[in-house]
């Protein structure tokens, strides 16, 4: 299998995956969309009761929505990811929360005003505060005010999709455009017919300038005169696009998935070897 990539971003990848078959495409398009470990808000404690601030002013912490709505909206909050922390059932502490497997923040927000993610706080290293500030959580008038206590930890989106780190992950097989010479009476039909404008005049010859933008939806080889034009898709080559949340970069959540892979297919090798 082989890599390249078209275009990159943070938080975008699209690339050309050659030598490989549909079902190892298919195996990484899986692996992207559920097996990455994430950090997510998994427990929130809410403190409720009067709060009073400095100035002596009385506020209570509730908010116009459920408890449960504002724990959803916090747990799908996109939180950076350091894929070194362990999941908390594999920890050292078992599963009692520790450095190593949790993050714990707080939200102190007097109103009015709208709770954003970004007034959540990582207690301890600040490397962990939201990738995306603005997300907004609820809105709290004069006399209200959240105060609460959650805890990140990490999952994986097979059990939970606020653990998802890649998002709209797709790919197409490579297009393989034709045209005849000989048969191509250069009516530039094809030209037209495109809808992803993958042709091109070129000194009075059509030529096809954008094959990885192609479709593979023959409108152009219904347009065209017979043999003149041919579109196949290659079943070796591939075009991948995904994007991730911000958890993760696009190229190490990428990393993550072929390195889950290449650790569950040597697994699989290994027990065949066992079996002689
Ligand atoms: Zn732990």
């Amino acid at each position: 299998m082989k890599i390249k990539f078209l275009e990159l971003t943070n938080t975008s990848a699209r690339f050309v995956l050659s030598d490989a078959t549909p079902a190892e495409a298919n195996a990484l398009r899986r692996t992207l969309l559920s097996e990455i470990p994430k950090l997510a808000i998994d427990k929130v404690e809410i403190l409720l009761g009067n709060i009073r601030d400095e100035s002596g002013k009385e506020y209570e912490s509730v908010t116009p929505l459920f408890d449960e709505i504002i724990v959803h909206r916090l747990a799908m909050v996109p939180l950076p990811t350091d894929l070194s922390m362990k999941f908390p059932s594999e920890c050292g502490c078992k599963g009692e929360g520790c450095q190593s497997c949790s993050v714990i923040y707080t939200i102190n927000k007097k109103g009015p005003g709208m709770v954003y993610s970004g007034d959540l706080i990582p207690l301890g290293d600040p490397k962990f505060k939201p990738v995306d500030d603005l997300i907004p959580i609820v809105k709290i008038n004069e006399k209200q005010a959240v105060l609460l206590y959650a805890t990140a930890i990490m999952g994986r989106a097979k059990e939970h999709a606020k653990w998802q780190v890649a998002h709209a992950v797709g790919y197409k097989y490579y297009p393989d455009v034709k045209i005849n010479g000989e048969k191509c009476t250069g009516c530039t039909e094809c030209i037209n017919s495109c809808p992803k404008k993958v042709f091109e005049n070129q000194d009075g010859k059509v030529v096809a300038k954008t094959v990885d933008a192609c479709d593979l939806c023959g409108a152009c080889v219904e347009a065209c005169p017979k043999g003149a034009l041919s579109v196949t898709g290659s079943e070796k080559d591939f075009i991948f696009t995904f994007e991730t949340d911000g958890s993760l970069s696009a190229k190490a959540a990428l990393i993550k998935a072929l390195d889950i892979l290449s650790t569950s297919f040597g697994r699989v090798k290994d027990t065949l070897s066992m079996l002689g």
